[in-house]
């Protein structure tokens, strides 16, 4: 039976790069061939390595190859962000197919890896990472959350309906009052077959009347999340944009503090000194500047937007400076998801080399999942998932913004020449 069209392939193939970029040493090696094997890295030969006969070759022989790039923080189920209450006016259906659109438009941008932070649908996502998985879709990799774990009225609640309309089970399923209810529920997620939990530790810029540095679960319960997560080898990613809320989460054990737009120096420095991943988004940020009135957002949201771009930036640069491991989040699904690459070149405006910010989406994005063993790089057994384009990204990060080849597990899923 062939294989379905874009699961990994099994059997021998090689792709001959004409510059391989090592993000781990940052040399550009010239002239190298990945040999892959059942979708995975089986060595990386030199100019005058011999293949083994009858391999099929990709040649790539005109452009620069670097490992597949990761964003941490997806959303890849459902519309981009509208001016209405997210998922009311969708089916949990509708949300899914939309999903497989922003799953392709994702692996086309070069991102052959997503941890996806939480559809309003609960479990919504896994079935799109299953899908994908199972080779019936074409999409990332993905490590999905299933749904948020958020205090009532909070970031990751369904706020700006009426009060007394009622919700069903599957838009409220992260809704949680006390620790014991946060180890309920992520369990629930957990042996439902969510990858990482995702909590909602402040209040959210486009959440309807939402503070963004309002602390909304207590430390107390994003312990208990953590704890709970623990026990299933799981990490938790908490969403924070105030100070005091990321302290919290810092505190509790969290893998990453998400946003953090509007952390003070204190919070930097326990970023650092722990080793707390920061995903940081800004792109999104400007896109949704540009768009979001036109959109119709409402006025309360765009002044919200507008003061976190700006504290953003400069957290950013402070958490660059102060060698934070931060990490490429975008929060993709609040601009077009086919522009996912753009945040790099914020990131080298925020101080990081384009070699840095490279790493960002390849090397500290896959630590940062725990997946460092199979996506990140192109070494020995890690997934044959890269992405090709013209010249030379170390000079100019916005070439990664037009990719020409994309495979991942050793199949082509883009191929624009
Ligand atoms: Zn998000």
């Amino acid at each position: 039976m062939p294989n379905p069209p874009f699961a990994d392939a099994a059997g021998r193939r090689a792709v001959r790069a004409g510059r391989l970029l090592d993000v781990e040493s940052g040399a550009a090696l010239p002239d190298r061939t990945l040999l892959t094997a059942e979708g995975r890295v089986e060595a990386v030969l030199g100019p005058d390595d011999g293949l083994p006969d009858g391999t099929p070759v990709l040649d790539l022989g005109g452009l620069t190859v670097l490992p597949g790039l990761i964003d941490t923080h997806s959303h890849l189920v459902g519309e981009v962000q509208t001016a209405g209450v997210p998922a009311t006016t969708t089916s949990p259906a509708q949300e899914a197919l939309i999903g497989v659109r922003n799953a392709r438009a994702t692996l086309e941008a070069g991102f052959t890896t997503t941890r996806d932070l939480g559809a309003f649908r609960a479990f919504v996502d896994l079935a799109l990472r299953d899908a994908i998985d199972a080779g019936d879709v074409e999409g990332p990799r993905m490590q999905a959350a299933g749904a948020y774990i958020t205090a009532p009225w909070g970031g990751g609640d369904v706020v700006g309906l009426a009060h007394d309309i009622r919700l069903p089970g599957d838009l409220r399923f992260g809704v949680v009052t006390t620790p014991e209810e946060v180890r309920e529920r992520v369990r629930r997620l957990l042996i439902g077959g969510a990858d990482v939990i995702k909590c909602i530790a402040t209040g959210a810029v486009l959440t309807r009347g939402g503070v963004p540095g309002a602390p909304e679960l207590s430390e107390e319960e994003l312990r208990a999340a953590v704890d709970e997560a623990a026990h299933y080898d799981r990490f938790v990613a908490a969403h924070a944009h105030g100070a005091e809320g990321a302290k919290r989460a810092i505190r509790a054990g969290v893998r990453s503090v998400e946003h953090g737009s509007l952390l003070d120096d204190e919070a930097i420095a326990m970023l650092a000194d722990t080793g707390t991943f920061l995903s940081a988004d800004l792109y999104d940020g400007e896109w949704a500047l540009e768009h979001g009135a036109a959109e119709g957002w409402p006025a309360d949201t765009m002044r919200k937007l507008a003061y976190t771009m700006d504290t953003g930036v400069e957290v950013v640069r402070k958490a660059v400076a102060r060698g934070v491991r931060i990490t490429y989040g975008t929060d993709s699904g609040v601009y077009p998801h086919a522009l996912v690459a753009r945040q790099l070149a914020w990131f080298v405006r925020c101080g990081m080399s384009p070699l840095a910010a490279i790493r960002s989406a390849t090397t500290v994005a896959a630590e940062c999942l725990g997946w460092a063993d199979r996506v990140g790089s192109l070494a020995l057994g890690r997934f044959a998932d890269l992405v090709a384009v013209e010249g030379d990204p170390l000079a100019d990060v916005t070439l990664l913004e037009r990719p020409v080849v994309v495979v991942k597990g050793g199949r082509v899923a883009l191929d624009r020449r």
